[in-house]
């Protein structure tokens, strides 16, 4: 699918807005959420353009899930939480604030009380930048 001019991941991909870059290959992106729900909180995206899960082709998804299986163990390493979580929505009801598909990969604490629904909150673009450099050397 081509790029959709008012998605804010297509203009990550393209590099018109910036983004802590993990990794990337030719079908795929990984990169730091702005908002962590928790440190090391980070997005796996295909650069192509694709809304949801209903509109992926399964071989954007292969190339997501490969990356994410890639980048998850690296996250695991740097932050060394309690354990991850992998999630992907797909529409208003299920969270999902960015209409090009995207794997969240979130690392959890024990008794985190994180819900699904968290209230998202400008992280520290510092704290960020840091745990960013210290996945990205063990990818
Ligand atoms: P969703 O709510 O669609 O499942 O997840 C979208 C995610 O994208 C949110 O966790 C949000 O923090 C993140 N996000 C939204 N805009 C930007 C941005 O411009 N840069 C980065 N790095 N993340 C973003
Ligand atoms: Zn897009």
């Amino acid at each position: 699918m081509a790029a959709d001019l008012d998605c804010i991941f297509c203009k990550i991909v393209a590099g018109e807005i910036p983004c802590f870059k993990l990794f990337e290959d030719a079908e795929t992106l990984a990169f730091m959420d702005i908002n962590p729900a928790h440190d090391g909180h980070c997005l796996v995206i295909p650069k192509a353009h694709s809304p949801n899960v209903f509109e992926i082709a399964p071989e954007g998804f292969a190339a997501a899930a490969r990356t994410a299986t890639r980048v998850a163990k690296a996250v695991n390493a740097a932050v060394q939480p309690d354990g991850i979580n992998l999630m992907q929505a797909n529409g208003e009801g299920a969270g999902q604030s960015v209409g090009h598909f995207h794997l969240h990969i979130i690392p959890r604490r024990n008794d985190d009380g994180l819900l699904f629904n968290w209230d998202p909150k400008p992280g520290d673009r510092t704290r960020i930048a840091e745990i960013a450099e210290r996945i990205r050397g063990l990818l």
